[in-house]
């Protein structure tokens, strides 16, 4: 059979005895082929199918265009050979506890992973994965979709957008919390003022003066109330209305904020190690405002670590009781502290293009879940960024 003609096929007789079957649910093998390369050749995400082992049984041509490689050479090799480090060691396990414990962690729902290319660069892509059970052989269909770049744009501009909109509003909080203390200036000396000469006219008090105290002292809880009514109005403004707080799984949040804090940084990027323990049980959080404060602390990694070498970023989580603690650190330098500078006050950046906000909307962030982040110099050398969550009460174990 004459593979190599056809662009993203490769299935042989011998090789793949699934494709052999001719007992109807395939059709013929003769019909068979002709139509499973014309989808090869024709479908546009890049689809790969694999076998419960992991093992490459098609490759379409767009899959051989993204990653570099041709059907013919890919044909019978481990799937993993297209992932990154992270996930190359563990996706035999992932497909071994699937077919043990038939617990979902990705079939049917899309992710963000990143991929590695021939040439040995890795991507964020979306994958989906499909799966099918033939003649007692489980197959996987992956489809899988280049984010990086210009997709990476289109495909979360929507999203970016929701976020950014949101987060541009954090991020004004400086500028908007030093108006607000301006306006909060007047009522309080208004306050000041009327109870300083209510008290001054209690001195001689009669009549006439009672009433006049008495509407100073109406005019001072005016005051106060117009005061309460703009700090109100500060808190509605910074707390974004609503957290969205459900369980959420750390390794797969962890993995797609990962792959989003590397989309268009340009340099040297960090390898990220996420060490999150087997079982963990999940947080509880808004998913996508923990993702950015990740996805912050990581980008600041990245960008801190661009003149190290071996540059390294581990985000690990522990748990401690109810609650799950979580560490951004990396082998960096460090946090530069000035005088008493610390590295969550807004509008304090060292870089050229930097705004000094990424650290004080994480802490923002935090603080609407009702947590700290806290920085301390890491033992692996650089910065260390913590804070903790609460675990999914009566959370069943992840498998
Ligand atoms: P920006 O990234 O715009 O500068 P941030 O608020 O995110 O704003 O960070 C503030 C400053 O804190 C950075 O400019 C940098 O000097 C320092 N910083 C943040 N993260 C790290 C880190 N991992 N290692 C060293 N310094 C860091």
């Amino acid at each position: 059979m004459p593979n190599a003609h056809y662009k993203g096929w490769l299935m042989t007789d011998d090789q793949h005895p699934v494709l052999q079957d001719s007992n109807g649910l395939y059709g013929d093998r003769k019909s068979l082929e002709p139509l499973m390369r014309s989808i090869l050749a024709s479908v546009p995400d890049a689809m790969i199918v694999i076998n419960a082992s992991g093992q490459i049984l098609a490759f379409s041509a767009a899959a051989e265009r993204l990653f570099g490689y041709t059907a013919k050479d890919i044909a019978g090799k481990n799937v993993s050979i297209l992932m990154d480090d992270n996930h190359r060691t563990h996706h035999d396990q992932y497909i071994d506890n699937y077919l043990i414990t038939g617990e979902k962690q990705i079939i049917g729902i899309g992710r963000i992973v990143e991929a590695r290319l021939a040439d040995g660069r890795v991507i964020p892509v979306e994958l989906k994965i499909g799966e099918a059970e033939i003649d007692g052989e489980r197959l996987f269909t992956g489809y899988i979709r280049d984010i990086s770049e210009k997709q990476a744009n289109a495909l979360r501009l929507n999203e970016m957008q929701v976020e950014l909109a949101n987060f541009s509003r954090l991020s004004a909080v400086g500028t908007m919390a030093s108006a607000m203390a301006h306006e909060l200036n007047q009522p309080l000396t208004a306050v000041a003022n009327y109870l300083e000469a209510a008290r001054d006219l209690l001195n001689n008090a009669d009549a006439d003066t009672l009433a006049f105290v008495q509407e100073a002292l109406d005019a001072a809880a005016n005051q106060s109330i117009r005061a309460g009514q703009i700090v109100r109005r500060l808190r509605d403004y910074v707390s974004r209305g609503e957290l969205d707080m459900r369980p959420v799984s750390l390794p797969e949040l962890i993995e797609d904020a990962a792959s989003l804090a590397k989309v268009g940084i340009e340099g040297q990027l960090a390898r990220v190690i996420a060490r999150v323990p087997d079982g963990f049980p999940r947080v509880l959080a808004d998913r996508l405002q923990l993702r950015q404060v990740i996805v912050n602390l990581v980008r600041n990694a990245i960008e801190a670590l661009s003149d190290t070498h071996n540059p390294q970023i581990w985000i690990s989580a522990e748990r401690n009781e109810d609650l799950a603690i979580i560490t951004v650190e990396d082998n960096g330098p460090g946090f530069a502290s000035g005088e008493d500078a610390s590295p969550f006050d807004a509008f304090n950046s060292t870089k050229p293009g930097g705004m000094g906000l990424g650290l004080s909307i994480c802490q923002t962030i935090m603080d609407a879940h009702g947590t700290v982040i806290q920085y301390a110099p890491s033992d692996k050398g650089g910065a260390a960024f913590k804070f903790t969550l609460r675990l999914d009460e009566g959370a069943q174990e992840d498998a």
